[in-house]
């Protein structure tokens, strides 16, 4: 079983100043991972990543970006390549947040693209799985799921993936420990299925959406839950200081 991972993803927020401060913040506290129980990521915008590096320079805390291209380089205006990321100090990068399957249409087989892509430039994809309201009031929650793993997950190199039920994102609601356990052992299951067992136990798989330091330890104590990955609460220092010292380890 490998160290749980708690990432931050900031979105859309943020300046060059307050980035400093939060990831300064952060840093301080986390150090040099010394006894730590648990692994560290922010992942800011595009253009604070820079700015970010240097502040959690001398620290354990890893950076990660958004999005990345599947391609290397081109025409592809607006977007950016895995390889620029890594070379920008990046260790993880997410793909497939919901927000970008619905804000830009990202279907499974780009997110699996842009996986690829991330893992050929050295960096961990965090590859992002889950369903919408609709889909779980239909009672369709894990074959969505499933559809999407199958979809989205490169047959080959280390990679995270992050449960988020849509309709948990953003709005204080969040899955029951009993769903979150259902919707991981299924991941768990798959993962094994399509890259073996090795890489099942081997694989963190976080939860996200409204993760809060009051619920941070019920959801990091279900089985299969290597970590969370937290929007909202991520930009206070405190906050998310807090949600990492629930984790089980
Ligand atoms: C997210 O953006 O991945 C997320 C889980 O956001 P929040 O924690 O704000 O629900």
């Amino acid at each position: 079983m490998t160290r749980q991972l708690i990432a931050g993803n900031w979105k859309m927020n943020g300046t060059i100043d307050s980035a400093r401060v939060l990831a300064g913040g952060l840093a301080a506290k986390v150090g040099d991972g010394e006894g730590a129980a648990c692994d560290w990521a922010i992942c800011p915008p595009f253009p604070l990543l820079p700015f970010v590096a240097e502040a959690i320079a001398n620290s354990a805390l890893e950076l990660g970006a958004q999005d990345c291209h599947p391609e290397r380089a081109g025409a592809h205006t607006g977007d950016t390549s895995a390889e620029l990321l890594a070379e920008t100090g990046c260790r993880y990068v997410i793909v497939g947040h919901s927000e970008r399957r619905g804000n830009h249409g990202e279907i499974d087989s780009l997110v699996k693209g842009k996986a690829e892509a991330a893992l050929a430039a050295g960096l961990v994809p965090i590859v992002c799985v889950g369903e919408t309201k609709a889909e779980r009031e239909a009672g369709r929650a894990l074959a969505v799921i499933e559809e999407q793993v199958r979809g989205s997950l490169p047959t080959e190199g280390a990679l995270v993936v992050a449960y988020e039920p849509v309709w948990a994102i953003g709005t204080g609601l969040t899955a029951t420990p009993e769903d979150v356990a259902e919707a991981h052992a299924t991941i768990h299951g798959l993962i094994g299925e399509l890259l073996g067992e090795g890489r099942a136990s081997a694989t963190n798989i976080l939860y996200g959406g409204s993760v809060k330091p009051g619920n941070a330890a019920a959801l990091l104590a279900v089985p299969h839950v290597g970590g969370v990955l937290v929007g909202g609460a991520s930009l206070d220092v405190e906050d998310f200081w807090a949600i990492g010292q629930a984790s089980a380890g």
